[in-house]
């Protein structure tokens, strides 16, 4: 029986009090191994150390850090197809998705590496004769990171990353439907040159760990990654402490096909929105928000190509689609097939459990028709390979109907026509707006991150990520001469 894998307390690996199994979803009878627990003397112990070790990261050279980064994510870049093929296999993408995200998680390391050389501050004079001003960014000390599963790697790295860049230590909190992949990139970082105890790892559920990690008095900063209602509770307990938060949740993200779309485009990024990573992307194609002119043959199209996608195990040749992540989430999901059908939406294809060769959690691409915006199915976060189409007459009805969600991740529009695309891009009451482009898909060199309930805090990613991970230093400088 392979070893239970541990935790990095401390800067040391240790095991907990309890372990959980970790199952493939694509073939249940796949253990991908066995994950410890942290104990609450355990997270209190690393807080301290990773204080002490922050002040001496902070201290140290620029290229020292930009050395470290670039190792972690060449590594990633290095070993895209093995992690790829563990993280599918923990979590149920296609392979191909699976190693391009370990991929893009190196890039997000690189990038910050790069980005550890282009801190400048500000400076002026005072607004008094004789003193300067000079503005500074500095670390803001013990980072707490907590991530979702779905992008187990990637979302966690555009979290440490610049974590590290800017000088913090990080204590991080996985989701524990994704050990392994937390772990293989824990192992990557440990082995770098990098102060005892600056990086933690600590596996153990949300409700425990989790939570008493965001109640800590000795975490600065919380950068999470989840579900709204999970949300709500971190901001009400940081707030105790006024630790400093940022937090990317929930969406709702439509997708609009005008009349003068190309159809097949148009098709091709509804099926990509809507159905990759099984449809459990934040950005994910939600409502297909489709002109009455080019409703029928669009629909035909659409669910033609739900029909044609191949469901299978992720790491199986030609799989277009793999099984969702777990049992409950996949009860959800047939809920919501459910409870669309008794909102009078139409299922026009997919919405069931299938049984295939392994057993998993597999279920087909669904796509609902005739649908209006405010049914549930139009207002939840559903994180399922469903899909619905909601019929408009205009251009104007569109956009309305893009923006009428208490979230604001991403939103598309598919169009050939210059003037509304312009006019989407500069209305469309999201974070992140694509033209003739899958709402899904996004680089990591500029910001991510939503309005309304989709985010919390400061934007993530790029240059803009300093905000969260530094705190400003204000000095006044005098040459110390008596006046006079
Ligand atoms: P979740 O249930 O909110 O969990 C997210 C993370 O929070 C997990 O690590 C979870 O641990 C932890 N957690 C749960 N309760 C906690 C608590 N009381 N205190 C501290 N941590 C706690 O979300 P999920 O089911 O993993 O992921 C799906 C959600 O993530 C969806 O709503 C999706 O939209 C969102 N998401 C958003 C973005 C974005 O950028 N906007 C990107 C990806 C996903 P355990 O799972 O181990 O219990
Ligand atoms: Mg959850």
């Amino acid at each position: 029986m392979p070893e239970t894998k541990l935790n990095l307390i401390a800067g040391d690996w240790l095991a907990g009090d309890a372990e959980i199994e970790n199952r493939n979803p694509s073939d249940l009878s796949d253990l991908v191994g066995h994950f410890t627990q942290a104990t609450p003397d355990q997270l209190d112990a690393t807080l301290d150390q990773a204080h002490r070790a922050q002040a001496e990261w902070a201290a140290c050279g620029l290229e020292r850090k930009q050395a470290v980064l670039n190792a972690i994510g060449n590594e990633l870049m290095a070993r895209a197809e093995e992690l790829g093929t563990l993280l599918s296999r923990e979590e149920g993408k296609p392979l191909a998705e699976g190693k391009g995200e370990v991929f893009r998680a190196g890039q997000f390391f690189t990038y910050y590496a790069a980005e550890c050389l282009r801190q400048l501050g500000e400076n002026a004079d005072s607004v008094r004769p004789d003193i300067e001003v000079d503005v500074r960014r500095e670390p803001v000390g013990v980072v707490a990171v907590i991530s979702p599963w779905n992008f187990p790697t990637a979302t966690a790295s555009w979290k440490i990353a610049p974590a590290l860049c800017y000088g913090n230590a990080v204590v991080w909190k996985p989701a524990n439907l994704t050990p392994a992949s937390a772990h293989a990139l824990t192992e990557i970082i440990a082995r770098q040159d990098i102060p005892k105890g600056l990086f933690s790892l600590v596996m153990g559920s949300g409700s425990s760990i989790g939570q008493r990690l965001v109640e800590s008095a000795k975490v600065n900063a919380i950068s999470f990654t989840g579900s709204v209602p999970v949300g709500r509770g971190i901001a009400a307990s940081a707030v105790q402490n006024f630790t400093k938060l940022q937090m990317e949740m929930g969406s709702k993200n439509a997708l609009a096909v005008m009349d003068d779309a190309d159809l097949d485009l148009a098709v091709s990024l509804a099926l990509n929105g809507a159905f990759g990573g099984t449809g459990q992307k934040c950005t994910a194609s939600s409502r297909l928000v489709v002109h009455e002119k080019i409703h029928d043959a669009f629909v035909e199209k659409l669910v033609a190509g739900a029909r044609a996608m191949k469901v299978g195990h992720a790491l199986s040749d030609g799989t277009q689609m793999g099984p969702v992540v777990s049992e409950s989430q996949l009860t959800e999901n047939l809920a919501y097939v459910e409870l669309g059908q008794s909102e009078g939406a139409e299922l026009a294809c997919g919405g069931q459990r299938l049984n295939m060769e392994h057993e998993g959690y597999y279920m087909s691409p669904g796509v609902f028709l005739n649908t209006r915006n405010d049914m549930r199915i139009n207002r939840e976060e559903m994180f399922a390979p469903l899909t619905a189409v909601i019929k408009v007459a205009s251009y104007d009805e569109a956009l309305a109907t893009v923006n009428d969600t208490d979230f604001g991740l991403t939103s598309g529009i598919v169009t050939r026509d210059l003037a509304r695309a312009t006019h989407f891009r500069r209305n469309a009451r999201t974070g992140v707006v694509t033209v003739n482009l899958p709402t899904a898909g996004t680089d990591y060199h500029v910001p991510f991150g939503g309005r309304g309930e989709s985010s919390y805090g400061p934007r993530e990613q790029g240059r803009t990520a300093a905000e969260f991970y530094t705190t400003v230093k204000t000095a006044y400088i005098s040459a110390g001469v008596p006046q006079g």
